[in-house]
């Protein structure tokens, strides 16, 4: 492991500990109609730190009786704020944005200690929580237009009213940013929200309900329950009152939520995992391309839907292309989360550390030769900290191929030409993402038209701009994110037909 910044790590540390003096005095409950509220049974978890392991605090295990009460509060709010006029939300939601900024060291120092992400992301991960906001602040005076759609005799118009209270549920990768993702949105639209963040991140959800709550948005409009995705996820997903469920996390999750909303027919947004190709053919400008497979791998821990966990690469450059990732690899800096120059931290949890480290013993088994970053700091034994890897040689039907892993694992997988690196690329449950690198303008267009991904990057790593859809195939999702498709997703259209007067009624029983 690299040497760390002692003086500016141990300033990040005295300032999260000062933020975190809450967490660790009471248990964490719910917001719930603009209040904190201990959970109704008093049952609580521990959560702990990625990066010793040691308790961090209590937080409280939500119930059914938590989330109905939390449920009850949106449905009430609903009927306030769905007639808020669409200029007075966009002023709410910018004063949210600016509250973000404003605690916006809180927020990722927070998210930092809480996730193990390292706090070079998660400064932006604040910053970008507030962009997320500021986007849909601007839609929402335009949340509920519709489209004019006129026949030969009728005038037909379209209006999107909001669905009714959305069940939020998040996983604890990036977990302010991705909430910001679905509630700026709801709340733009004129829907209010529950939200279930992730047990084992659960921190910054709480300042995201309290910054919401500052700036003034009506109590109910934005409630928060914590717990355990079995108990109180599940009783969300299952609540009469809640008429939408937009879902962030694992795939076998997802199958999970669509049975236990089936029998109130929820409308469901889900955004899973993924195994996504990086397409590196030998014309590419080699340099950008092995700049964004490290990155887009081994940025955020790994732990990231939209990594590109498969690096497919050509043949003829793929020795020399794997030597300079090996160079790359052996100089990426796994530390502690709060020290500015670490680029891995502590995976979340040691359930998921072992999880990755399984699939470096299997990388080995089935055959890949496994090449691994720096040794790590034997001062981080009591952490969740993992070298960085790649897995040569291997091939696409193996388990490491197959599965997504969600931590610093790249697996290398050469391909002869343009066909079987298309083939490799889909031959996989998952379509999240694609990324291409080449300089062969008609090949990046050939490629992205029949790659099965909801989003393909060409010669760039994963670049976001708000319009755009965000979203899976196959096992990667259901649904867009973003700009309209958000709005759609969180809005009924209804269409209005009026006649000219000049069609022919039909008549009966003259
Ligand atoms: P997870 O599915 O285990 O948990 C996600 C959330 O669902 C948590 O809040 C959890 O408590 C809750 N949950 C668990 N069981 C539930 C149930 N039966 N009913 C309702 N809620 C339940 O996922 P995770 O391990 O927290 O996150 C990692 C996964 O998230 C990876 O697969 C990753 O690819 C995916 N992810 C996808 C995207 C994307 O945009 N496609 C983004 C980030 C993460």
């Amino acid at each position: 492991m690299n040497q760390q910044s002692p003086a500016t790590l141990a300033a990040n540390r005295d300032k999260a500990e000062k933020y975190l003096k809450r967490f660790r005095n009471r248990a964490l409950g719910h917001f719930i109609a603009g209040e904190h509220q201990p959970g109704h049974a008093g049952t609580t978890f521990v959560n702990t730190s990625p990066i010793d392991n040691q308790p961090i605090g209590e937080v409280s295990a939500g119930d059914a009786v938590d989330v109905a009460a939390a449920a009850e509060a949106a449905k009430a709010a609903f009927a306030v704020w769905r007639k808020c006029p669409g200029a007075e939300r966009r002023a709410l939601l910018h004063r949210v944005a600016d509250l973000i900024e404003a605690r916006s060291e809180e927020i990722a120092l927070i998210e930092s200690l809480d996730t193990g992400q390292p706090i070079r992301f998660m400064a932006q991960a604040a910053t970008r929580g507030a962009e997320n906001f500021r986007f849909f602040a601007n839609r929402a005076t335009g949340a509920q237009d519709g489209l004019s759609l006129p026949a030969e005799h009728h005038l037909n118009y379209t209006l999107r009213q909001p669905i009714g209270p959305i069940g939020v549920i998040t996983p604890w990768n990036t977990p302010f940013m991705l909430s910001t993702w679905k509630i700026a949105p709801a709340l733009a639209a004129g829907c209010t929200v529950v939200h279930k963040p992730a047990e084992w991140s659960p921190l910054s959800a709480m300042l995201l309900a309290e910054i919401a709550h500052e700036a003034g948005l009506p109590d109910g409009v934005l409630n928060l329950v914590n717990g355990i995705g079995e108990e109180a996820g599940k009783a969300l997903t299952e609540h009469p009152d809640i008429k939408a469920i937009a879902f962030v996390g694992e795939s076998a999750t997802g199958s999970r939520i669509l049975v236990q909303g089936a029998p109130t027919l929820k409308r469901v947004h889900f955004e899973l995992g993924g195994k996504n190709p990086v397409l590196v053919f030998a014309d590419a400008d080699l340099d950008r391309a092995l700049d964004a497979v490290v990155f887009m791998i081994y940025s955020l821990n790994g732990e990231r839907c939209t990594s590109s966990s498969r690096l497919v690469v050509q043949n003829a450059i793929a020795e020399t292309f794997s030597q300079r990732l090996a160079e790359r690899l052996a100089r990426i800096r796994v530390g502690h989360p709060l020290a500015p120059e670490t680029e891995i931290g502590p995976l979340i949890h040691p359930r998921h550390r072992d999880k990755v480290l399984s699939y470096v013993r299997l990388a080995a088994e089935e055959g890949a030769r496994v090449i691994t970053g720096a040794p790590l700091d034997p001062a981080h034994a009591a952490g969740n900290y993992v070298q960085p890897v790649a897995f040569l040689n291997a091939r696409n039907d193996m388990a490491i191929a197959q599965q997504e892993i969600f931590g610093p694992c790249l697996t290398v997988i050469g391909f002869e030409d343009e066909a079987e690196a298309l083939e490799i690329a889909n031959d996989t449950a998952y379509g999240l993402t694609a990324y291409i690198w080449t300089q062969d303008v008609g090949r990046a267009h050939r490629l992205a038209r029949v790659l099965d991904a909801g989003m393909v990057w060409v010669n760039s790593e994963n670049n976001r701009h708000l319009p755009t859809p965000f979203g899976g195939m196959k096992a990667s999702g259901i649904g867009r994110d973003g700009g309209d498709y958000s709005l759609d997703f969180y809005t009924e259209t209804k269409n209005v037909c009026v006649a000219l007067d000049t069609h022919r009624v039909p008549k009966l029983g003259l």
